[in-house]
């Protein structure tokens, strides 16, 4: 005799009920509010392109006006102002060149999401009939499917409707071939690779293809019951991860320009990564507070054993209750002060932005030129972007001897930045360059 099918609670029906007319509705109003933030980003390009026209030099320059309205907005909204001037040409592009799109959203006929696919798909077609009747069609099945589902149709529609044939767009796509990283948690991160999809596919393909041959070496004869010569455990993506971690960090490229004059080529070239590790770690007293960078999390193991192979170090001396950088020594003496100003700010010091000290520029908070010393309660390391934004526009920055900094934005906002806190040792593989 089958099972009877469960009976369910009518007030647990109704719940359901509610609740998904509930989100239904909720689903709407944020569609309805995106439209409006759409206007209102775009409002701001629309000012931000204006005051660029009245620049007449470098793009850089023009560039400088959009860039701090994107701060102004950032510092807001605490958004990091990459975003904030991604998403001013977005909407802009959505209020111009989508208009359809829009006030789909606005009618709570599509997502945002919705919208965005409409949009990144849109742009590759120039010609405006195209474009309108791509938007007509797509906008019809957004409003029935899922995003992916969306996604899918729009890629297909474009290939029908694209003016350009596919291998002329492939040539154009490949020139934003790049490698990215991405922190993750756990001491954990993402490496990326963009490039043609062909290239790509076979890299897979050779690593699945050494992982396999790896896993099937058979366990040695001579090995008997010596514990150590253990099976190889790993899974396949474990031993795929492996090899290419051995392949980038000790191969040598096939085509090496560089092997007449550099000695060893670019195979002699290593990868040089900071690592802060608080006095009691280093010590092995605690496990705590290892970071590359200051900003990815590792083991103590991890950290020691890359302090281990590190041959000259900075060490950081910190105020036991308030964290403050006290003073800075090196086993090799140097110029102390960029290091000083490197290990307490550990990033840019322009608000929420991550960018490393070694990948940032020391700058004077204080103009030099007006007075403002060179002194350690004077100087912050600002990534390139963020020292152009301070020196181009009416961005200000006013340093206190606590080493914090009060931007003050060109409508009179502000916002106080303050220094990472941590006792630390920072190896140094760079030779001082100066
Ligand atoms: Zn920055």
């Amino acid at each position: 005799m089958p099972d009877r099918p469960p009976v369910f609670d009518d007030r647990e029906d109704a719940v359901l009920t509610d609740a998904v007319a509930a989100l239904v509705e909720s689903e709407r109003a944020l569609a309805e509010l995106e439209a409006a933030r759409v206007l209102q980003f775009a409002a701001a390009m629309r000012v931000a392109l204006e005051r660029s026209r009245h620049r007449p030099r470098a793009t850089q320059e023009r560039e400088m006006a959009l860039r701090s309205i994107a701060a102004e907005i950032g510092v807001a909204l605490r958004w990091n102002d990459r975003t904030v001037q991604r998403r001013l040409g977005e909407a802009l592009q959505l209020v111009d060149d989508f208009p359809a799109t829009l006030q789909a959203l606005a009618e709570a006929r599509i997502s945002a999401r919705h919208a965005a696919v409409i949009r990144d798909g849109g742009v590759e077609l120039d010609d405006p009939v195209a474009r309108t009747s791509y938007e007509a069609r797509v906008i019809e099945r957004a409003a029935t499917d899922t995003v992916a589902g969306t996604r899918a149709f729009a890629r297909a529609l474009l290939e029908e409707l694209h003016p350009v044939s596919i291998s002329e767009r492939f040539t154009r796509a490949e020139q934003q071939r790049r490698v990215w990283i991405d922190d993750d948690v756990d001491g954990m991160a993402r490496l990326g690779v963009l490039d043609g999809a062909a290239k790509i596919r076979a890299m897979y393909d050779r690593l699945t293809r050494q992982a396999r041959a790896v896993r099937s070496v058979p366990r040695p004869e001579s090995a008997g019951d010596d514990p150590d010569a253990v099976d190889d455990r790993r899974t396949i993506d474990q031993v795929r991860a492996d090899l290419l971690c051995d392949l980038v960090l000790t191969g040598q490229p096939a085509i090496d320009p560089t092997a007449d004059a550099l000695p060893g080529g670019l195979g002699a070239i290593r990868a040089h990564v900071s690592v802060v590790v608080p006095a009691l770690t280093a010590a092995g007293a605690s496990d705590r507070g290892a970071s590359i960078d200051g900003q990815s999390p590792i083991g103590a193991d991890t950290a020691r054993h890359l302090l281990a192979g590190a041959p000259v170090w900075d060490r950081v001396v910190t105020h036991p209750v308030t964290g403050a950088v006290l003073a800075v020594d090196r086993y090799r003496p140097s110029p102390a002060i960029q290091r000083f100003v490197r290990a307490r700010d550990v990033h840019c010091r322009f608000p929420g932005c991550r960018r490393p000290a070694r990948a940032c520029e020391i700058d004077h908070s204080e103009d030099h030129a007006r007075g403002g010393p060179t002194a350690r309660t004077n100087l912050a390391c600002l990534c390139t972007r963020h020292h152009t934004l301070k020196t181009e526009t009416t961005w200000t920055a006013r340093q206190g001897p606590d080493g914090s900094i009060e931007w003050t934005s060109p409508f009179g906002n502000t916002v106080t930045d303050r220094p990472e806190r941590y006792v630390a040792f920072v190896p140094e593989p760079d030779p001082p360059p100066f």
